[in-house]
């Protein structure tokens, strides 16, 4: 290579060196200018051939870290993982825990599932964060039952992230997976009706019956929204409408009896009998995205009208999550807006939170619901293991066995 291709402030270093080359030669012994396709590159020498050796080792690492299994077709997958209107993308329904993991990465019907609540988790976990900057939860009750309701919007998404990840483990996994999801939506409601029980009754139901037997009704319809939508999983396959019939009802219950109150205020200040808050307006937007939420996921819509097209993006299960995303964010400012400013008038009252009642009811909750999931869980994984005698067989394994 001649030296006046060489970039000019190396030209300089050339022509200050001495006779004898100085740093000229020092550089030329280990350095040679190459073509490396379009570009030069200045490399030791011997160091075109240990290039091509490293980058065909990085090639070959790469090759091997993004094989990913593949997806299959829905006639390839069992009836009961199969989808409406969801024709291709599902995951290998065998897939190890880590195939699931990798498998969040990899662009199949689930993907977005899993990250339309995986992300919302933290956007809550920071909003839970700034309160416990700002509030004092150890020591003033009256941010009990807001302490309660930010936990159970953290813990709800993330379970159902979860549920949507590691479903693909086996036909056993896939319901146990959902009986989790569906025990965190229930007390996802509990937390609703004890926030609300609290911070946003109207006035005129302060201290009547409801009001004082509004947490205990919440927590036994929370327990009967987690056993009857476990229990639709099993019916799913012989009766499907009624199965969609049953797990509907078993979420639209506690979601009417959490919201009446709620109604009642709207009505309420729509018929002028309130001043219109920032409160209310945020709960107006929650009601708007919990009914879009609903229709989402009774309707299978747009799938159901174009079956196969929107197997990866824009199916209704990820609308549902979004949409229930949104409404759970206004409903969270509606909650703190009445909790900050009915504080005064709401502690005028004598009303103030029991431990019983927010944490206690929770805690008693969280219990129940995970019995309720041991009960439905146990003779699933008892059939499998009598069968197979691995506690959590695969859907294949047990069919080619049966070939
Ligand atoms: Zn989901």
């Amino acid at each position: 290579m001649s030296r006046d291709r060489v970039f000019p402030v190396w030209r300089g270093i050339w022509a200050s060196g001495s006779s004898s080359g100085g740093w000229a030669e020092a550089w030329e012994r280990c350095l040679r200018w190459e073509p490396m396709g379009p570009i030069w590159l200045v490399l030791c020498r011997g160091g075109r051939a240990r290039l091509s050796q490293v980058c065909e080792r990085g090639r070959g690492a790469i090759r091997l870290r993004v094989r990913l299994p593949p997806l299959f077709h829905i006639h390839q997958v069992p009836k009961v993982v199969q989808e409406d209107g969801i024709i291709s993308g599902y995951r290998h329904p065998c897939s190890t825990a880590l195939d699931c993991v990798l498998s969040s990465f990899q662009m199949n019907n689930e993907t977005m599932n899993i990250w339309t609540h995986f992300l919302p988790t933290w956007y809550f976990v920071w909003r839970l964060a700034l309160l416990c900057s700002s509030l004092d939860f150890s020591l003033d009750s009256y941010t009990w039952p807001l302490l309660v309701y930010m936990l159970l919007i953290c813990v709800y998404p993330f379970t159902s992230s979860c549920a949507h990840t590691f479903s693909a483990m086996s036909t056993d996994s896939y319901h146990i997976c959902f009986f989790f999801d569906y025990g965190a939506l229930s007390l996802y409601s509990l937390g609703c009706a004890i926030s609300y029980g609290h911070y946003v009754m109207p006035e005129c139901w302060v201290n009547s019956w409801l009001h004082r037997y509004f947490v205990p009704v919440a927590l036994a319809n929370s327990l009967f929204c987690t056993s009857l939508s476990c229990y639709s999983r099993f019916v799913e396959l012989q009766f499907p409408q009624r199965s969609k019939v049953l797990r509907t009802a078993a979420f639209v219950v506690p979601f009417i009896f959490d919201t009446v109150p709620l109604f009642y205020r709207i009505l309420l200040c729509c018929g002028g009998g309130c001043a219109h808050t920032e409160a209310l307006s945020s709960h107006c937007y929650h009601l708007f995205f919990a009914f879009l939420t609903c229709f989402l996921f009774t309707s299978h819509l747009p799938e159901r009208l174009a079956p196969g097209r929107f197997d990866y993006f824009g199916h209704s299960h990820q609308l549902f999550h979004v949409s229930a995303v949104l409404g759970t964010h206004f409903q969270m400012e509606g909650v703190m807006a009445d909790m900050l400013s009915r504080r005064t008038w709401l502690t005028d009252q004598g009303l103030a939170p029991s431990f019983l009642g927010t944490i206690g009811a929770l805690l008693i909750g969280l219990v129940l619901n995970l019995v309720i999931i041991g009960v439905f869980s146990v003779p699933l994984l008892w059939k499998r293991f009598s069968v197979s005698g691995q506690p959590l067989a695969c859907w294949l394994q047990g069919s080619r066995k049966n070939e």
